[in-house]
């Protein structure tokens, strides 16, 4: 048995390409000590696989940005736009994937989205009607001839013709189906390459084909392999799919000509069951994903020979190999100097997965595996007991009821209690939570984290830092205030630290998109929350006021989402423990006079599955109902607010408005406004607040533009429904554009508001 990896990190431990290039963009930096940093990581990556016993090594998964940009690189998919620049070809690159002001013009980015089910993002090819698709680049070809050059005879990746073309978009009268042809034109082309400069195998990855597909997905997967293949010549081909299984198109990925075929055992739910099914066909070599490539956990080998033993039945050649890239996972265990090794043996980040596929090859290899001391070291570990569970946490999760999910009375009713007790205006004005984070906001947390100021000075610094936000607030004239949120810095670290159960990393970092990494939390064992959080703050915070003030907390799905999860136990079980912390949270702040409390679900959509079928059984109900126990418990003069970043949920509206807040307020000023349209037609009944205004953008936006956005809001929301608010948190702004910002919003608001009133 050999070994594979899909795909590596590639932005350096120390995220050396992500300083480099910020640098570059900087004018810090030239060219070619860019390149060479690049071609630095990527001998050191390969090294690396190779120290640890990998036996096929992916080239060409190195990229200054995104590899779905790369690929339209390739295949000279470059809108006129970015042409016209007359950059070189790094820079137009970096124009497409990031904007470009300067002296050749002024252009936006490419859109950016979600890879598949992850939390890293690619950049959107976009294919004009002229658009003259074929291959004109030379990455993968120099990246091969690289790698060969220092001794090593790669495997190159490609993101395959299908899912380029599934995820490409259109801009004309075309659809990307009309570019198939000049596509697989493309394809075969780069197959020919390969052949003259001796490549063995070529990785195409298709995680497209795990979505759900309809018949001409299918049709028009099988015309362009069986067309590519007639290229291939001497090479090996390996169709690459990860995050999933290929339910819709198993027989048909057999059934072609195909040297490998590389099936995710991890996420994937039927791939073991589609191969016992339909059998595996003899001469082709079967990619097992077995290891997995997002989590920090470390295999079970025992689970995981389970499965190999299984496929020996099928298959007489199999290489050993990671579910999906080990982009997604943090670099390496190395640079946790202050993680206990008690916590650290259970962890298996990029590095330590590739010595897992290795120790799997040699335990694999041998006749008696379980006399393998790596195996019976890796049994031990999961037959421990890992940590002490908190028995209490657990009793509680599992004594909830039906009832406990329930807030009463109904909402309709809550409403009615609510506008009469409040009594604010038409239309009331509010923020999404956070104020601009200054310098002077940033290094009062680091000099406390730094032992350079006292608990006291930290505080009354934060204190003075709520009292000039309200005081601005109440200036400005918005209805409903927030304290600012000067205490965190991301919301979900701010929770995890605060909670019991999470641990911490210094350097796991993970790509989050281009140049930007996130560094998730790990949930290591059972949640809970030991002493009130926010209340202090927020008690402050209202005592300034008398207007009402909003209790800020961040929902179990988001904190679930953005952190590293568990795999002892399941999602739905993590959700309901964070939920019962964050609801002791909410009751607190409710005891304390608290009466509008805001419930962020910002990353509510991110883990939505790939296939619809999954959406409800996989992850929506559990995932709404944990956020119904946040709130359920308090009582109907308490108004309970929930944030989503993004509109993006017109699919499941429903879900959204059985989370039973009072109150949503959400980004949608980038959109179109067919939210609003889907709101009305299925009788939305939370009341909404649609940001008025981009706040990702420095730009400041008129009083006379917000009025012109609420008046269309207004043709499809009730008055009574509608709330004034920005897009998102402000934390990223300067004070300079806030609060001229804030002030014509309230301004529009308090002029719409005349215009309604008779
Ligand atoms: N309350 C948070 C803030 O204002 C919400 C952030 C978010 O939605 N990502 O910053
Ligand atoms: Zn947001």
């Amino acid at each position: 048995m050999k070994t594979a990896i899909t795909g590596y990190p590639r932005v350096g431990t120390l995220r050396e390409l992500k300083f480099a290039t910020e640098k570059y963009l900087e004018g810090g930096l030239s060219k070619a000590e860019l390149q060479d940093t690049a071609a630095l990581l990527r001998k050191n990556h390969w090294q690396t696989q190779k120290e640890n016993g990998i036996d096929f090594l992916p080239s060409n998964d190195f990229s200054f940005y995104d590899n779905m940009l790369d690929a339209a690189v390739l295949l000279n998919v470059v809108p006129k736009r970015y042409h016209d620049l007359r950059l070189d070809r790094l820079d137009e690159y970096f124009a497409m994937a990031r904007g470009y002001q300067g002296a050749n013009g002024d252009v936006k980015a490419l859109a950016m989205k979600k890879w598949f089910n992850t939390n890293y993002h690619y950049i959107v090819p976009e294919i004009e009607d002229d658009t003259r698709i074929s291959l004109v680049g030379t990455k993968p070809f120099d990246e091969f001839t690289e790698a060969k050059s220092l001794g090593i005879t790669t495997k190159p990746v490609i993101i395959g013709a299908f899912t380029f073309l599934k995820l490409a978009k259109t801009t004309g009268n075309k659809t990307p189906v009309d570019f198939a042809a000049d596509v697989i034109t493309a394809y075969a082309e780069i197959l020919n390459q390969f052949n003259d400069l001796g490549a063995e195998w070529i990785q195409f990855d298709e995680p497209a084909l795990v979505m759900d597909l309809t018949a001409d997905d299918i049709i028009l997967f099988n015309k362009i392999y069986s067309e590519i293949l007639l290229a291939k010549g001497s090479i090996k081909v390996l169709l690459q799919t990860y995050f999933g299984d290929i339910r819709d198109c198993y027989q048909e990925v057999v059934s072609l000509p195909l040297a490998g075929i590389g099936l995710d055992f991890v996420e994937g739910q039927n791939t073991l069951e589609l191969v016992k099914r339909n059998g595996f066909p003899a001469g082709k070599i079967l990619f097992a994903g077995v290891v997995n490539g997002k989590n920090i956990w470390r295999n079970n080998y025992d689970k995981t020979m389970n499965i190999l033993a299984e496929l020996k039945k099928f298959s007489a050649g199999i290489v050993l190999s990671t579910s999906c890239s080990l982009l997604h996972a943090p670099y390496s265990l190395k640079n946790e100097s202050a993680l206990a090794d008690e916590y650290k043996k259970y962890f298996a980040f990029a590095e330590e997965k590739l010595s897992e596929l290795a120790e799997l090859k040699r335990i694999m290899s041998g006749d008696r595996p379980a006399e393998i001391p790596e195996y019976i070291e890796n049994a031990r570990l999961f037959k421990a007991s890992r940590f002490h569970p908190e028995v209490s946490v657990q009793a509680a999760v599992s004594a909830l009821e039906q009832e406990d999910f329930i807030r009463h009375p109904a909402f309709e009713e809550r409403e009615k209690i609510q506008k009469a007790l409040f009594n604010l205006p038409l239309l009331p004005t509010t923020t999404i939570g956070s104020f601009p984070q200054t310098r002077e906001v940033k290094s009062n947390r680091s000099n406390y984290k730094n032992g350079k100021i006292t608990f006291e000075q930290y505080t009354r610094f934060n204190q003075e830092k709520i009292a000039e936000c309200v005081a601005l607030q109440e200036k400005i004239g918005l209805d409903v205030l927030v304290h600012g949120e000067f205490e965190r810095n991301d919301m979900v670290e701010y929770f995890g630290e605060r909670l019991d159960g999470f641990l911490f990393t210094e350097k796991a970092w993970v790509q989050s998109y281009g140049t930007r990494c996130v560094k998730p939390p790990i949930i290591w064992g059972d949640i809970s929350r030991s002493r009130p959080i926010t209340i202090d703050y927020i008690v402050y915070a209202q005592s300034l006021t008398r207007k009402y003030m909003k209790g800020m907390l961040t929902g179990p799905v988001t904190i679930l989402n953005w952190s590293f999860p568990r795999e002892d136990i399941s999602l739905q079980e993590s959700a309901l423990q964070i939920a019962l912390a964050i609801r002791a949270e909410v009751l607190d702040l409710e005891a304390n006079g608290i009466k509008i409390i805001q419930i962020d679900e910002a990353a509510l959509r991110e883990k939505l599955p790939l296939r619809k079928s999954d959406w409800h059984s996989e992850y929506l109900d559990w995932a709404i109902p944990a956020f119904r126990l946040v709130h359920s418990g308090v009582k109907a003069q308490t108004q309970i607010h929930t944030h989503m970043c993004y509109s993006e949920f017109s699919d499941i509206i429903r879900d959204i408005d059985d989370m039973d807040a009072d109150v949503i307020t959400f980004e949608a000023s980038r959109s179109d406004l067919t939210i609003i349209n889907v709101l009305n037609q299925c009788g939305f009944k939370t009341e909404v607040g649609p940001g008025v205004y981009d706040i990702h953008s420095p730009r400041i936006p008129s009083a006379e533009e917000i009025k012109i956005a609420l008046f269309k809001m207004l043709e499809k929301t009730p008055p009574e429904k509608l709330w004034v608010n920005p897009d998102c948190g402000l934390k990223t702004r300067g004070n300079a554009e806030t609060v001229p910002s804030l002030e014509n919003l309230v301004d529009a608001a308090q002029e719409v508001r005349r215009s309604l009133q008779p």
